[in-house]
């Protein structure tokens, strides 16, 4: 049985913890550095940026969580957690921080108001370069506008990157664990067999 963090802070937490418990994972909600030990992979939510960085740093999770994923634990950020991986973003909140750990600019709240909350069929490419279809929300959702070169695209919607992976990382703007698909949570499963 592979135990699962995920960062509990602020966000969609619960949907997650679902999905993984459907997966047969065993879920930790962090809220403590000492809690990242323990753990064979690691999902940070959607939800605020803003708040996410703010309290992760007043909790005394910043550092912890640049350790933890930075020595290999396999990590799923899923839009705010996407932008919390992130090596930049291009429009932070004032003070706002990332962890840049994935070689990735984003952008935040990148496809306007009219698709605040749309749901569709994405195309995800996986690890093996199969194509599978995966059922996606957007959530004032950020993009990807410039990866380096350990990224690979994984998915894209509306011609912007919207899912990447990178090693032991994988990035994403949508929610998958909304629509229930399992998908990408299942290749944060594999990568702790590695
Ligand atoms: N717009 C949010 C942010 O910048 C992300 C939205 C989400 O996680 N659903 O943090």
């Amino acid at each position: 049985e592979k135990t699962v963090g995920v960062l509990a802070l602020q966000g969609g937490v619960a949907d997650h913890a679902l999905l993984l418990e459907q997966l047969g994972a065993r879920v930790v909600l962090v809220k403590k550095p000492e809690q990242l030990t323990e753990l064979d992979a690691l999902v940070l939510p959607g939800g605020e940026s803003t708040t996410i960085d703010r309290l992760s740093r007043i909790l005394g999770l910043r550092e912890p969580l640049i350790e933890a994923i930075s020595a290999g634990l396999p990590t799923l950020g899923t839009c705010a957690g996407l932008i919390m991986l992130a090596r930049s973003i291009a429009d932070p909140a004032p003070g706002q921080q990332s962890l840049g750990l994935l070689d990735v600019e984003v952008g935040r709240n990148a496809f306007g108001s009219q698709v605040d909350s749309a749901e569709t069929t994405l195309t995800w490419q996986d690890a093996a370069g199969s194509a599978r279809p995966v059922r996606a929300a957007f959530i004032r959702a950020p993009r990807v506008i410039s990866w380096g070169e350990k990224v690979e695209v994984a998915a894209r919607y509306r011609g912007e990157v919207v899912g990447v992976r990178q090693e032991n990382l994988l990035g994403i703007s949508f929610h998958p664990e909304l629509t229930g698909d399992t998908t990408v949570h299942e290749e944060l499963l594999s990568l702790t067999e590695r």
